[in-house]
């Protein structure tokens, strides 16, 4: 196993962390100025120095670092990739500054590895330039859709049109004003061997039938100016060209789609996790009770040094997974990855609870702190509840045992 980073992987985290702390982190409340603060979704705007920002990290090359793809990529492998993850994970605001964030990251890979010439002309080309954003429609409310093969909604292939009905909801970023289209998943063959049965669509968001209900709140926020939208598809008609890779492949697309995205996520969740971290020591070492600085205070030592070797041990697995997914493919890193998605997400919800505990009262207000405990307890759901990965790393280990 080498976690050695290329010395070009050394350069970039390097400009990004420099773009991250000169540039990005001063400009975050200006981002929260200018963002039009209503539960009215369809008035939602994107700051402009969001986009200012996206301009100059451009120009400095620091754009699409996710794509190991060096044709529409920065040729970083995964883990390569995993460093700079950490320090977008720092921001709120990063990984969108670098074109890096979810659910585009993983629908351009999606077009890049499935889409034919004219999907990657028409949608992947904006996507990667920033002027475009998309959806992710796979979540139902109707069902457990932690089990896909539960997934309701259809899209029928009809002569030379694929017909699509159903419900979903949580379909993350629809509510952006850029939002162009979504990729839509449902079942096409109900007959079919169970994992051929479902499809993935692109739909452009204006297509007639297409009806965005709702934001879904995250704790009683909007998420605004992206959204997690609840959308009714009712009789909703694109040309056949709109499936990708054509019709019953769904589940393979899906399965490779999600390993690179659970590492970029565990990574931004580890480098929120050291902002935290680094928020509980500054606080612990600045105020003062009953005669002693709080980090001199009852168990408050052992709270940070648990905190450093989760962080760390965090870290080193993610960074395993990533080197497992380069070096075997996604087959090869099932354990490594779903193990990665149970562990960072709580690492982080554990530590941002000790910062918020040891700002007493103003921990619960603390827009940072409140807003990465909200990411951390949303990313034991997203992408697959802890307990269905649980379930994958169990299986692989007793599958050593089938011969018993
Ligand atoms: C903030 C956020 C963003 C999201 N973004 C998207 C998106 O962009 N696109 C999209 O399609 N979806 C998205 N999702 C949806 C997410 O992927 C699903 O919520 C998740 O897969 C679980 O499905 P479910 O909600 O139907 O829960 P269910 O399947 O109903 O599961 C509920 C609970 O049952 C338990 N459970 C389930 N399976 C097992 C098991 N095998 N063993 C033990 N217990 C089990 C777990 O406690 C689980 O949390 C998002 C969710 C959130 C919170």
């Amino acid at each position: 196993m080498d976690f050695e980073h290329s010395e070009r992987a050394r350069e970039v985290v390097d400009q990004v962390q420099r773009f991250v702390v000169e540039r990005i982190v001063p400009n975050e409340q200006t981002y929260t100025d200018q963002l039009v603060h209503t539960d009215d979704w369809r008035k939602w705007r994107i700051p402009p120095i969001l986009e200012e920002l996206k301009q100059e990290a451009r120009r400095l090359g620091l754009w699409n670092l996710f794509l190991p793809d060096e044709e529409y990529g920065a040729g970083l492998n995964n883990r390569d990739y995993a460093a700079v993850a950490e320090v977008t994970g720092r921001s709120f605001l990063a990984p969108e500054v670098f074109n890096c964030s979810a659910p585009d990251t993983g629908n351009a890979e999606v077009l890049i590895k499935y889409g034919s010439p004219e999907q990657k002309k028409r949608w992947l080309e904006p996507l990667l330039a920033g002027e475009i954003r998309s959806g992710f429609s796979m979540t139902e409310p109707a069902v457990a859709s932690s089990d896909a093969t539960n997934m309701k909604a259809t899209c029928e292939v009809v002569g030379d049109e694929i017909v699509i009905n159903g419900q979903k909801w949580w379909t993350s970023g629809a509510g952006d004003p850029r939002c162009k289209f979504l990729i839509f998943m449902g079942v096409t063959d109900p007959e079919a061997e169970r994992h051929q049965r479902h499809s993935m669509v692109l739909v452009p968001v204006d297509t007639p039938g297409v009806e965005i209900v709702r934001m879904l709140p995250v704790f009683g926020h909007l998420s605004e100016p992206h959204g997690h939208a609840e959308i009714v598809y009712d009789d909703v008609r694109v040309p056949l060209d709109h499936v990708i890779a054509g019709p019953g492949r769904g589940f393979e697309i899906a399965q490779g789609r999600l390993g690179p995205g659970r590492i970029h996520h565990c990574m931004r969740a580890i480098g929120a996790a050291e902002r935290a971290l680094e928020r509980l020591c500054l606080r612990a070492v600045d105020r003062v009770a009953f005669g002693k600085t709080l980090a001199n205070l009852g168990g408050n030592r052992d709270i940070i040094a648990n905190a450093r070797m989760a962080i760390d041990q965090a870290r080193l697995l993610t960074l395993k997974a990533a080197w497992a997914l380069d070096t075997h493919g996604t087959f090869g890193a099932l354990v490594d990855i779903s193990a990665i998605k149970v562990i960072a997400p709580n690492v982080l919800q554990s530590v941002v609870d000790a910062a918020i505990q040891i700002h007493g009262g103003e921990g619960v207000a603390d827009r940072e702190l409140t807003m990465l405990m909200g990411m951390a307890r949303a990313l034991r759901l997203a992408d697959g509840p802890d307990e269905v990965h649980r379930g994958m790393v169990a299986r692989l280990e007793l599958a050593k045992y089938k011969d018993r």
